[in-house]
């Protein structure tokens, strides 16, 4: 069996303390807080329903619901009947949603932003930063799953790059 892996080395993800490597990737913001969290809430989840041959990538927060990147066996986040992923909510204390990490940037964004139809995604370059902005259709503006705010920031730090959701 393959054990899983989060944005922390094994260790940490059992213990309350960061070691150096894992304090470095967290100053440099390489992580974040909330992916600590998360990290150390799937450490705890494992020990009574492991977590196998399954990494947990990144984590945002939307308003109402925490999205976690994850790949390899998505089922061994969820859990039998849900108890897993219902128990990660109850730790984190707001809903949790496991959605698959991949190269498919426009998978990401649609599993995301929710049943919207998007238009294109334009990628605008700049020296020294990339801009992604996101058209949608005017009329799905209502389906969005979360507020634009929030969705904006959370594909930020998904795609490593300012997003824009446009509405045309
Ligand atoms: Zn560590």
């Amino acid at each position: 069996m393959v054990p899983f892996k989060t944005v922390l080395c094994d260790r940490d993800n059992t213990r309350e303390d960061l070691c150096i490597e894992c304090k470095k990737k967290l100053s440099s913001s390489e992580i974040t807080e909330l992916e600590v969290v998360v990290s150390r809430a799937l450490g705890k989840i494992s020990k009574n329903a492991p977590i196998t041959n399954a990494q947990f990538h990144r984590a945002i927060e939307l308003e109402d619901v925490i999205v976690l990147l994850c790949s390899g066996n998505l089922g061994s986040f969820i859990g039998k009947q849900g108890r897993s992923v219902a128990e990660l909510s109850k730790i984190l204390g707001k809903k949790a949603r496991i959605i698959e990490n991949t190269k498919n940037e426009k998978k990401t964004i649609q599993d995301l932003i929710g049943s919207c139809r998007i238009i294109g995604i334009e990628k605008k370059f700049a020296p020294g930063s990339t801009q992604t902005v996101i058209h949608i259709l005017k009329e799905d503006e209502n389906k969005l799953s979360a507020s634009r705010d929030s969705l904006e920031k959370g594909l930020e730090r998904v795609l490593g790059a300012k997003t824009t959701i446009n509405f045309a």
